[in-house]
C-alpha cells in the first residue's frame, strides 16, 4: 500500500519484547527501563494475527526486534509461524547476538532469513563497558554461527558514539575486508540515554571521511535488505560498509516501514507521537477486516518526516520503541 506521499509501505519492524539482557549505555540506564506487565505484552499468537493483517496491506518483510528479541520465550516457534505465512517474503531479526550462538541453527531451520547483529566495540573490556554486562566472545560465537548456518548477509550495526568507539571506525571497516560481514555505521539518535547528548553525536559524513582515509568505497546498490543505509563495496574484501544517518541525511522520503511495539501499538514513524492501539481491538474480538483497517489507517497517518533533530532535550527509549 502507498501512503499519502507515494511511499510504498512493505516493511514492518515488530518488537517482541521490551526486555533486554544488556544495558547499553546509550540505550538504557543501568537499572533498565520500567517494563510492561506480562499481560500488556502481545502474546505470540497475537503477533502472528497482526502480521497476517499487515500482509493484507502489503507488508512483505518483517524484522523482529526488541528489547532483545532472543530473550523472548519460543522465538523460534514464532519465526516458524511467521515464515509460513503466505505473502510474507522475509522474516529477519536484529539482535545483540548474546544468545545467537545456540539459536542460529534452529532459527535458520524455522525460516529466518538473516540477522543484523549490534556490536559497538571489537575490544572485550570496552564492549563490557558499553553494554555494562556483555561478553564480546559470546557475541562472536553468535556471529560465527550466523555465518555458518547461512543467516546471510550478516550485518553488524555499529552505533558510533564520540568518546566511546569513534577510534574503532577503521578497525570495523577492516573487518569487512577480512570477513563476509556488512558493517553499518549508525548515527547516534536522541533516543534512550543517548541524551548524554549532542556532544556524543558523530555525523556520518565524519565517519565516512575516516573510513576513506584507508578505503576506496564503491557504491553498492544490490545488497539484500539495504534499508536506509548507503552501502559501499570494500575493495578486495568480501564484506561491505554502509552508513545510516538518521539525523544528518533525512531518508524519510524513502521510508517504507511501520513499527509494531511489544505492547501492541502500531507506530507509523519511530520518532513521532502518533500511534494506533491494535492490541485492545484484537483482544475485544475485532475481525481480520477490522484489524486490516487499522493497519490502513496507520499507513495513512505516516508523516512526511521525523523531527529527530529537535529531540536531544527529551529522548525516548529505543528498546520500547522497537529500534
Ligand atoms: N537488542 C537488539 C540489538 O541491540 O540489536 C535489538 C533492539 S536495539 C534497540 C536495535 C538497534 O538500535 C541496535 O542496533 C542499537 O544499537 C540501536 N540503538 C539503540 N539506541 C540507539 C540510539 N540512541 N541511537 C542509535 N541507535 C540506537
Ligand atoms: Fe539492549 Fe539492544 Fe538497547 Fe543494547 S541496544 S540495551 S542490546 S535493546
Amino acid at each position: 500500500m502507498e501512503d499519502r506521499f507515494g511511499r510504498r509501505i512493505n516493511y514492518m519492524r515488530v518488537s517482541i519484547t521490551d526486555r533486554c539482557n544488556l544495558r547499553c549505555r546509550y540505550c538504557m540506564p543501568a537499572a533498565g527501563v520500567p517494563l510492561k506487565s506480562h499481560d500488556d505484552i502481545l502474546r505470540l499468537e497475537e503477533i502472528v494475527t497482526l502480521v497476517e493483517a499487515a500482509v493484507q496491506v502489503g507488508i512483505r518483510q518483517v524484522r523482529l526486534t526488541g528489547g532483545e528479541p532472543l530473550v523472548r520465550k519460543n522465538v523460534v516457534g514464532l519465526v516458524g509461524r511467521l515464515a509460513a505465512l503466505p505473502g510474507l517474503e522475509e522474516v529477519s531479526l536484529t539482535t545483540n547476538g548474546i544468545l545467537l550462538g545456540p539459536l542460529a541453527r534452529p532459527l535458520k531451520e524455522a525460516g529466518l532469513g538473516r540477522v543484523n547483529i549490534s556490536l559497538d566495540s571489537l575490544r572485550p573490556e570496552r564492549y563490557r563497558y558499553i553494554t555494562r554486562v556483555g561478553n564480546l566472545e559470546t557475541v562472536w560465537r553468535g556471529i560465527r554461527a550466523a555465518l555458518t548456518v547461512g543467516l546471510t548477509p550478516v550485518k553488524l550495526n555499529v552505533v558510533v558514539v564520540r568518546g566511546f568507539n569513534d577510534d574503532e571506525i577503521l578497525d570495523f571497516a577492516r573487518l569487512a575486508r577480512r570477513e563476509p560481514l556488512h558493517i553499518r555505521f549508525i548515527e547516534l539518535m536522541p533516543i534512550g540515554t543517548a541524551a548524554a547528548g549532542e556532544a556524543a553525536y558523530v555525523p556520518v559524513a565524519e565517519i565516512k571521511r575516516k573510513v576513506e582515509e584507508e578505503f576506496t568505497l564503491e557504491p553498492l546498490e544490490a545488497l539484500r535488505g539495504c534499508g536506509p543505509a548507503r552501502s559501499f563495496r570494500v575493495e578486495g574484501g568480501p564484506g561491505s560498509i554502509g552508513f545510516i544517518g538518521a539525523l544528518s541525511e533525512h531518508f524519510c522520503h524513502r521510508c517504507n516501514r511501520l513499527r509494531l511495539t511489544a505492547d501492541g501499538k502500531l507506530r507509523p514513524c519511530l520518532y513521532w507521537e502518533g500511534e494506533i492501539d491494535v492490541k485492545t481491538p484484537l483482544r475485544n474480538g475485532a475481525s481480520q477486516d477490522e484489524l486490516v483497517e487499522l493497519f490502513r489507517r496507520a499507513v495513512a497517518l505516516k508523516p512526511r518526516q521525523h523531527h529527530l533533530e529537535e529531540g536531544w532535550e527529551q529522548p525516548r527509549v529505543m528498546s520500547q520503541l522497537g529500534g
